[in-house]
């Protein structure tokens, strides 16, 4: 003990003088899968729409993801999320050609760097009834292990059988569905089309909504009726500002939803102070938010982890941030910086469950270069199977 305790002493001090010291961000909607995309050419069609987006874009690229190329996919998420203060992420993860073993690969890669995480695979009968099913059975094993999440696509690509099978998932294993929910208006429709009713609906009669586990990523086109049953239900829904215009799917408007709101990057990058500040600048026009209340949504996923009694996103869990302002930085007015002032290139320090894993923005637990040289070599890999 005496050792022990002499030891915990001897540990490294971190001068905080002049630095912001705060609870480290975490990630509400990512997909790790996609950090291979960025820079790869040109679709061989371009997108009219949003479905097309999906089918010669997304779901070309993650029907060629393999072993190698999702590890080195989830380790420089990792390192991306730690360099932008995240210590936590709840990830949605697609390989339908490879899919057995996917998301311990992933958690392993998260664990090596020092990244908490709430995964689940994305089950969909988009690829036909074996890979629903091969999805179902990783969802399976990976909850008989770890903490996660069972996930779906969304509406439009799960039909009532999948969907079935995916609640009695939940239900065993007494967690929630994390899906896509109205991102784009064809959800809707074809969800009207193939089952009469409307996507929310449709999620609650499957009982999705009354765990106070679910993610709804998106919500970006319910109909009111849907909004008060989402306003009313346990579910959590995220918004995910950069990646809806991306996309050109609309734009996300929070007044009708409840307090459960929390905030994603949908694979677009890592960092969660842009994330919040673009949803606050296009609530100008589009949503009801001011500067504290974009905090708040920033800070929700801490709540929907705490609540739900996630671990890996506990009271050691700390940012140091070296932020130089012009103006004073006090409690009142720390949303005012958050929101105007402050970039992920401000953060210096990260902890992670007690562990320092960026000193001096160096990532410490894995070779940054040596990584991002790997994902550089699976990158070109990637884009040659998908033929870019
Ligand atoms: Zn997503």
């Amino acid at each position: 003990m005496e050792d022990e305790r002499s030891a915990h002493l001897e540990g490294e001090v971190i001068d905080c003088q002049g630095k912001i010291v705060t609870k480290s961000f975490a990630i509400g909607h990512h997909h790790a899968y996609s950090a291979l995309a960025r820079g790869m050419g040109a679709p061989t069609k371009n997108p009219e729409n949003f479905y097309e987006i999906l089918k010669y874009i997304w779901w070309k690229l993650d029907k060629s993801l393999d072993r190698e190329m999702i590890e080195a996919s989830a380790l420089s998420t990792a390192i991306a999320c730690a360099k932008a203060g995240s210590t936590f992420v709840i990830d949605h993860h697609a390989s339908p050609e490879f899919i057995p073993d996917s998301l311990e690969i992933i958690a392993k890669a998260f664990d090596k760097v020092g990244i908490g995480h709430l995964l689940c695979y994305e089950i969909s009968d988009r690829d036909g009834e074996e890979k629903a099913e091969e999805g179902l059975e990783e969802t399976a094993a990976y909850l008989s292990n770890r903490q996660g999440l069972v996930g779906l696509h969304a509406s439009f690509t799960v039909g009532d059988e999948t969907m079935k099978k995916a609640a009695d998932l939940m239900q065993k294993f007494r967690t929630g569905f994390h899906i896509h929910v109205a991102e784009a208006a064809y959800d809707e429709k074809v969800t009207e089309e193939n089952f009469g009713k409307t996507v929310v609906e449709r999620l609650k009669e499957f009982g999705a909504l009354n765990s106070p586990k679910t993610i709804l990523a998106h919500c970006l086109h319910l109909s009111d009726k849907e909004k008060e049953l989402v306003r009313k239900s346990k579910a959590w829904v995220v918004q995910n500002p950069d990646s809806n215009l991306n996309n050109h799917v609309g734009f996300f408007d929070g007044s009708e939803l409840g307090e459960r709101i929390m905030l994603g990057t949908d694979g677009m990058h890592s960092d969660m102070i842009r994330t919040a500040q673009q949803a606050y600048f296009l609530g100008q026009t589009f949503d009801s938010i001011d500067v504290n209340s974009a905090y708040q949504r920033f800070k929700n996923v801490h709540e929907y982890l705490n609540v739900n009694n996630f671990e890996g996103d506990g009271e050691n869990n700390l940012v140091v941030l070296d932020y130089k302002s012009p103006t004073p930085v006090k409690s009142e007015n720390f949303t005012g910086h958050f929101v105007y002032g402050l970039r992920a290139s401000d953060v210096q320090h990260v902890i992670s469950n007690g562990k320092l894993i960026m000193r001096d923005r160096q990532i410490v637990t894995v070779d940054e270069d040596e990584v991002l040289g790997a994902s550089k070599e699976q990158a070109l890999w990637l884009w040659r199977r998908m033929r870019l």
